[in-house]
C-alpha cells in the first residue's frame, strides 16, 4: 500500500519489540510508563460517574463542545488555581489526554522542515508525533537540574525554532526537575527570542517530598510579556486514571482557537462521559487525599528502588534519585568490565525475568546507549527488590 509520505519520517518504536516479551510468565517489569492500577480511586470514580449520569445525563452522554465540557473547564480552572495559575475556564481546552494536546500543537504549529527543540532525552511519543508533522528535532542536553539553559540558549539563537518542548518537572524519561533558577532563565529566553515554550506537565503533582518549584506557566505571570509565549499541557492520567483520557491545554487565545479547530476535525470533543465524571470527581473534594496517597506510595517505591540499585549494581550504574514522577533514569558506567550498553543488558535482563527500557530511543539525536529507564510505579517494594537483584545478576 502507498502510505502518506509523512510516515517516512517515523519508525515504529524499538521499545514495542521489547514490550512483546513482557507477557513472559514471572517477569518483573520496570519497563512500562503506566501508573499502578491498584492505586486508582475506584470508589471515588464510581460515585463520580454515577453522579454524572444521575445529575446531567444530557451533558454526560450527548455530543458536546469541542473546547470541553463547561463544568470540567471550571473545575480545571480551580485545580490550576491551587497550583498558582490564574486561568479562566475559557482559557483552557480539554483534550483527550495530554497526548492529544501535543498532537494539536504539532498540527497547529509545525510545517515540514520546521525546527523544534526538545530535551535529550525526551518523551518518545512526542518525538514520534512531532516528526509525523515533519519537524526537524534538535536535542538540548539535560542534567539533574533539567535542561541546561546555557546550551538551550545557544540552540535557540542558532536555530530559531518554532517552539521549545520541555518536561520541566520529573521529566519522562529523565526524572529530572528543572531548577527555579533555570525556569526563570527559560522565561527570559522566551521573551528575548520571542519563542513559544511548550511546558508538558503530567507529573508535576507527583512529588515525594517538598513540592517542586512553580510551573513555568505560573512563573510567567510575574514576567511581563512571557505568559503569551507559554503553552502548558496538564493531565489527570498519572494521578487519577489514564483510561479516563482527560488532559488539558492552556495557551494564548489565538493558539487555543486553532487547536480547537483542529480538534473538531479529529475527535469532535473528548468523551463527555469521561469529562463529566472527571468534573464530578474534582468537585467531590477527593483529589487532595488521592494526591497524598499516590505521593506516599510511589515515594516509598522510588526510595526502595534507589537503595536496591545502589546495593545490587554498585558503581556499575549512575543515577540521581528522583523526587517525583514515575522513573529512574540511569547510566551504565561499565565499571569493572561490566556491561555498558543498555540494549545488551536488556536482553540479559529478560533472561533473568526482569525488564526495563534502554534509553537510546528517547534521544531525538545523538543517542546514549549506556542509558536506561526504570519505572518504579507498578511493582511493590518487595517486587522492586527482587527485580533489581535479578538486574544485578544480569549485569
Ligand atoms: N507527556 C508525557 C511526558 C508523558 O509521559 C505522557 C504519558 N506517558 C503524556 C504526555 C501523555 O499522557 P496522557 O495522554 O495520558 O495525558
Amino acid at each position: 500500500m502507498q502510505f502518506a509520505s509523512r510516515l517516512d519520517n517515523v519508525e515504529t518504536s524499538a521499545i514495542r519489540e521489547l514490550f512483546k516479551l513482557l507477557g513472559t510468565p514471572g517477569i518483573i517489569s520496570f519497563a512500562g510508563g503506566f501508573p499502578d492500577s491498584a492505586m486508582f480511586d475506584v470508589e471515588g470514580l464510581k460515585e463520580a460517574s454515577a453522579k454524572a449520569l444521575n445529575e446531567e445525563p444530557g451533558g454526560a452522554l450527548q455530543y458536546g463542545a469541542t473546547e470541553g465540557y463547561e463544568p470540567l473547564r471550571t473545575q480545571l480552572s480551580a485545580f490550576m488555581k491551587t497550583k498558582g495559575v490564574d486561568v479562566a475556564p475559557n482559557g483552557l481546552i480539554v483534550t483527550t489526554g495530554s497526548q492529544q494536546a501535543l498532537d494539536l500543537l504539532g498540527k497547529t504549529m509545525i510545517s515540514p522542515g520546521d525546527k523544534v527543540i526538545v530535551e535529550g532525552p525526551t518523551f518518545l511519543a512526542t518525538i514520534q508525533c512531532f516528526r509525523l508533522y515533519g519537524a526537524e528535532l534538535i536535542s538540548a542536553p539535560v542534567d539533574a537540574d533539567g535542561v541546561k539553559t546555557d546550551e538551550l540558549e545557544k540552540l535557540i539563537a542558532e536555530h530559531q525554532p518554532k517552539f521549545v518542548y520541555l518536561i520541566p518537572t520529573f521529566g519522562n524519561p529523565s526524572g529530572a526537575m528543572l531548577s527555579l533558577e533555570r525556569r526563570k532563565k527559560v522565561l527570559a529566553m522566551a521573551v528575548k527570542y520571542q519563542t513559544l515554550i511548550v511546558e508538558d506537565d503530567p507529573y508535576g503533582d507527583l512529588y515525594f517530598g517538598e513540592a517542586p518549584p512553580p510551573s513555568i506557566l505560573s512563573l510567567s505571570q510575574a514576567v511581563p510579556g512571557s505568559r503569551e509565549l507559554i503553552a502548558h499541557c496538564g493531565s489527570l492520567s498519572k494521578v487519577l486514571s489514564p483510561g479516563l483520557r482527560i488532559g488539558w491545554m492552556i495557551a494564548p487565545a489565538e493558539l487555543l482557537a486553532k487547536a480547537t479547530m483542529c480538534k473538531q476535525f479529529s475527535d469532535a470533543h473528548t468523551s463527555t462521559f469521561a469529562q463529566a465524571t472527571a468534573a464530578q470527581y474534582l468537585k467531590s473534594g477527593r483529589m487532595p487525599a488521592t494526591l497524598a496517597n499516590v505521593r506516599k506510595v510511589y515515594g516509598e517505591r522510588a526510595k526502595a528502588m534507589g537503595a536496591a540499585l545502589k546495593r545490587e549494581l554498585g558503581d556499575a550504574i549512575e543515577f540521581t534519585q528522583p523526587n517525583g514522577g514515575l522513573f529512574f533514569w540511569a547510566r551504565l558506567t561499565g565499571a569493572n568490565g561490566k556491561i555498558a550498553d543498555a540494549n545488551v543488558l536488556a536482553k540479559k535482563a529478560i533472561e533473568q525475568l526482569v525488564a526495563f527500557v534502554p534509553g537510546a530511543p528517547f534521544f531525538a539525536s545523538n543517542p546514549d546507549v549506556s542509558t536506561l529507564r526504570l519505572s518504579f510505579a507498578t511493582a511493590n517494594v518487595e517486587k522492586i527488590e527482587e527485580g533489581i537483584a535479578r538486574l544485578g545478576k544480569a549485569l
